[in-house]
């Protein structure tokens, strides 16, 4: 028979000698049917078949028949496949029988699932006995062609078959179905058939082509049911793909104890180490490996039990991974010694597994590095640095939910204030705790160094507790509505149930879930080698470097390691949130005196001054941008409630009258500079010109730490930043403040040093002025949280209330804080960039924020031709590798040749 005849209604063949497919025509033959076409080409021993591709599925639904040439085509090859087996479709004697199998391009479940055993019928039963296999075999199969068509096609509940059979198991006293002897299990048929023609209103169909085509034609309506239709609209699928079905002549894995049918992956999916890896069920067929009926043997029984089958399958899945270029996951039968493959596709892996796959395989030479690169997805690199709770043994059921809002799994008592959180943690942080709050404020920061994660009610991904969580490193749950925390009576309600300071608490900051217990962690770096390597083939290939925002000497040593090429953001503020800085930079707010004032900078100076040494140090060679004081001055006093309260106890215990002074003072000041929207407040650059001395200061500081490592040996060139800068006269009026401070600076130590000066962009006002103040400046870096902030008008902290219902109405397709608005603030970043490089063409520009840790929001960046991204330590390596996709992507879109020898050691991307 010539291919054109049977190809004439289009139907592909697969055999070992004629293969009509190939194993791209995926969209076609659906992943199975592609995969049985590569399977038979490569001469894999696969039962042959045939598969009827997704276009007869489209022209099925849209006219509701099977149109006359398709099943010509049908007959031809079964006609075909008869010869082939020398076997008869429907015959009595030697009857040939079939699966018909669903296989979308993307599988997909909710689809049809498959009948095994098509083409047997009353009149062959005995056949199909004397073919070999013996009576009970034959039985055994037409009971499960029964059953399976019953429920499939017929749409008969399968709890009405399983009730039949668990009867008869009663009535003859076996446990498992394949102790069932001949007289029982004619017993299950009568029952089941009499189950159809009740449920169905018909009889079994005892003809093979009905039933053929009638399996055929229910595959194709499945495709419109309702899970399968919500699993396209989940996952973008679309709705007119269809699906194919594969016929395929049947083996037996349940004709005795040499047969069983088996599962496996050519690598570990969990692991990734690079064994072949699974189950196998002897004496079994099709879906009984994973029903669970009886438990399977691992694969590596195999070895023992029939060593030439083992050493078979080894050697043919091992030859389709390196076919396939990925690793695969395989099913296979064996029947009476024989072995046959019946599928194989792309194994879906773990992070950790996709990672040790992906080295290994570049190692190997399978695939390049520029192809390792893409078998990772950024998210999978955060899951793999973080620990996980391990929930395999233990059976717990989370309390609530909140945002996954920084990645990462904490296990520890619950703390309800930060100084509890730090006596709890104990002085060398020997207890962990997680700090659990209605929301944090900058005043928890110590408490939230000795936590090893956060927990609030309110706030979203952006909240003070997320971004100081993501700067950390640290998991964090926010929005957590469920939880309503008494500080006073030191509970936690999440419900009816009630949690005491002390009890346990483990929260998945992958998931948002929160446990009410002790979940055992798992480390997630076991493979930081791998990974190490890994990032550092994605370097080579990105162009944008990428720095880290890094307040203090610590977070500059983790950015260091991660591989930060400089720090694009160092908050000094932060700086003064440790203990006995806050009390002098209180002192210094507190006080109108000048020279009280005075005094309480000259204390801060050589703290600041030695945090800055520190940072140069440990950057020693690279970049380092200092931000000058940003938050408005409250944020650093206490809460007005909090010291109204402090003040009517020191009344009734009758405190020094002037503790009491000091205490109405700070009220009184703490209430002067509260505002009714500090977030547009007074704040950023404006308290430069308000309070040039605190400015002076830090600008004193940064340049005589510098000019102190510099005698040291360390080269710096320190990056001045001033935020929230509107236009160029604020601009100007701060350059002329760091230019004086500086002169003084260098005459006094006798020497100067190089620095550079810089704003940042973050009002829609400077993106639109930035030309103008682009030739003030040596460099312009895009705070980008605040310029979304301030260009939606948004107020980060408090959004979340509606951005949730803004996304559900598909007014926001995401969360502009954490994914970048393109439309909006990408337009006004592109303005910027072009008007600030037209004025001064020496410019350097870069964004720091959480955008910039952000993968999708980093495809958009590497658009903008930046000279950096800048992240928190945390998110480098991810950004990393986000930006090596962004380049691969790129390099190709701009048809510029990616030499993937993959055999070689170097990898390079010619530009
Ligand atoms: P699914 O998509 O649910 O995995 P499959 O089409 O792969 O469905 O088939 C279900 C089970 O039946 C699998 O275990 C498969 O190996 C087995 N099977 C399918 N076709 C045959 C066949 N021709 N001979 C033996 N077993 C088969
Ligand atoms: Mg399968
Ligand atoms: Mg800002």
């Amino acid at each position: 028979m010539s291919i054109a005849t049977v190809n004439q209604g289009s139907v592909y063949r697969f055999s070992a000698e004629t293969t009509d497919g190939e194993g791209n025509m995926k969209a076609l033959l659906g992943g199975k049917g592609a995969g049985l076409a590569v399977m038979a080409q490569l001469g894999v021993p696969v039962p042959p078949g045939f598969t009827i591709p997704t276009s007869a599925c489209r022209h099925y639904l849209k006219h509701k028949r099977l149109p006359d040439e398709l099943k010509k085509a049908i007959n031809a090859a079964v006609a075909w496949l008869e010869e082939k087996q020398r076997q008869r479709f429907g015959g009595a004697e030697q009857p040939l029988l079939v699966s018909v199998r669903s296989g979308a391009a993307i599988s997909m479940p909710g689809m049809m699932d498959t009948i095994l055993n098509v083409g047997l019928s009353e009149a062959n039963v005995e056949g199909l006995a004397a073919a070999g296999g013996g009576l009970r075999f034959a039985l055994d199969s037409y009971r499960r062609l029964i059953q399976m068509f019953g429920a499939v096609v017929l749409q008969v509940p399968k709890a009405h078959f399983d009730e039949i059979l668990v009867r008869v198991k009663r009535e003859h006293g076996v446990e498992f179905d394949f102790e069932l002897k001949e007289d029982a299990l004619r017993t299950v048929i009568a029952g089941y058939k009499a189950c159809v023609l009740h449920h169905a209103h018909r009889p079994f169909p005892e003809d093979a082509r009905e039933q053929l085509l009638m399996a055929t034609e229910a595959v194709f309506q499945s495709w419109t049911n309702t899970r399968a239709q919500h699993y396209r609209r989940m996952y973008n699928i679309p709705e007119e793909a269809g699906t194919a079905v594969t016929v395929q002549a049947m083996v037996f894995g349940n004709s005795g104890m040499d047969s069983g049918t088996g599962v496996g992956f050519t690598r570990n999916p969990i692991t990734g180490d690079p064994a072949i890896f699974g189950e196998f069920l002897p004496n079994a067929q099709g879906e009984d490996i994973v029903a669970g009926i009886r438990t399977p043997l691992p694969l590596s029984e195999l070895a023992k039990t029939t060593p030439a089958v083992d050493e078979q399958l080894r050697l043919i899945t091992k030859r389709l991974e390196k076919h396939l270029h990925d690793v695969q996951d395989f099913e296979f039968t064996v029947q009476r010694g024989e072995l046959f493959l019946l599928q194989t596709r792309t194994a879906k892996r773990s992070a950790i597994s996709a990672l040790r796959c992906a080295v290994d395989m570049a190692h190997e030479g399978l695939i390049s590095r520029t192809e390792a690169l893409q078998r990772l997805k950024p998210e999978q690199v955060n899951e793999i640095l973080s620990p996980q709770l391990d929930l395999s043994d233990v059976d717990v059921a989370p309390v609530t939910r909140g945002l996954p809002a920084s990645p990462g799994s904490a296990v520890g008592q619950i703390a309800l204030t930060a100084d509890r959180a730090v006596s709890m943690a104990g002085k060398h942080r020997e207890t962990p705790v997680i700090l659990v709050r209605q929301e944090t404020v900058a005043d928890d920061i110590h408490g939230m160094e000795a936590s090893v994660g956060f927990l609030t009610a309110h706030g979203g991904a952006t909240s003070h507790a997320a971004v100081v969580a993501r700067g950390m490193g640290k998991c964090c749950i926010t929005g957590a509505h469920a939880i309503v925390v008494n500080e006073q009576e030191r509970t936690v309600k999440i419900g009816e149930l009630l949690l005491r300071e002390g009890d346990w608490l483990s929260l998945d900051g992958l998931s948002g879930r929160v446990f009410a217990c002790k979940v055992p962690l798992r480390a997630g770096s076991l493979h930081n080698a791998m990974l190490h390597e890994f990032l550092g083939w994605a370097k080579c290939v990105s162009v944008t470097p990428i720095r880290a925002n890094a307040d203090t000497p610590e977070d500059a040593e983790r950015a260091r390691r991660a591989g930060a090429t400089g720090i694009g953001l160092c908050r000094t503020e932060h700086m003064f949130f440790a203990r006995e800085r806050l009390e002098w930079i209180r002192a210094m707010i507190l006080t109108e005196d000048p020279d009280q004032r005075r005094e309480a900078l000259n204390h801060l100076l050589p703290m600041q001054k030695s945090d800055f040494a520190s940072l140069f140090r440990s950057m020693d060679g690279l970049p380092v941008t200092i931000r000058l004081i940003d938050p408005p001055l409250h944020e650093f006093l206490p809460r007005l409630e909090e010291v109204d309260e402090r003040l009517r106890r020191a009344c009734q215990r009758g405190l020094h009258v002037g503790e009491i002074t000091a205490l109405e003072q700070l009220r009184e000041r703490t209430r002067d500079l509260q505002e009714t929207n500090p977030m547009m407040g007074h704040r950023g650059c404006r308290l430069g010109i308000t309070h040039p001395e605190i400015i002076a200061m830090q600008v004193r500081a940064i340049l005589e730490a510098a000019i102190a490592v510099q005698r040291k040996g360390v080269r710096t060139v320190p990056e001045i930043m001033v935020p929230l800068v509107a236009g160029v006269g604020e601009i100007r009026a701060m350059r002329k403040l760091v230019v004086e401070t500086a002169e003084t600076v260098f005459a006094e130590l006798r020497q100067s040093t190089p620095y550079k000066f810089g704003a940042m962009i973050e009002l829609p006002r400077a993106a639109v002025c930035a030309g103008s103040i682009a030739k003030e400046v040596d460099f312009l870096s895009f705070g980008t949280n605040d310029l979304t902030q301030m260009t939606f008008g948004f107020s980060r902290d408090d959004a979340r209330k509606y951005l949730d219902a803004y996304i559900e109405a598909g007014i926001l397709k995401k969360d502009p804080f954490i994914t970048i608005d393109r439309e909006g603030v990408g337009a006004l970043m592109q303005m910027a960039i072009e008007r600030a490089r037209e004025s001064n063409p020496e410019i350097k520009i870069g964004v720091c924020g959480e955008h910039g840790g952000d993968p999708e929001s980093i495809e958009f960046l590497e658009t903008l031709d930046l000279d950096y991204v800048s992240c928190s330590p945390a998110r480098i390596p991810a950004a990393q590798l986000a930006l090596a996709h962004t380049a691969i992507a790129g390099a190709a879109h701009a048809a510029t040749v990616v030499q993937m020898e993959t055999r070689q050691e170097t990898l390079v991307i010619a530009m």
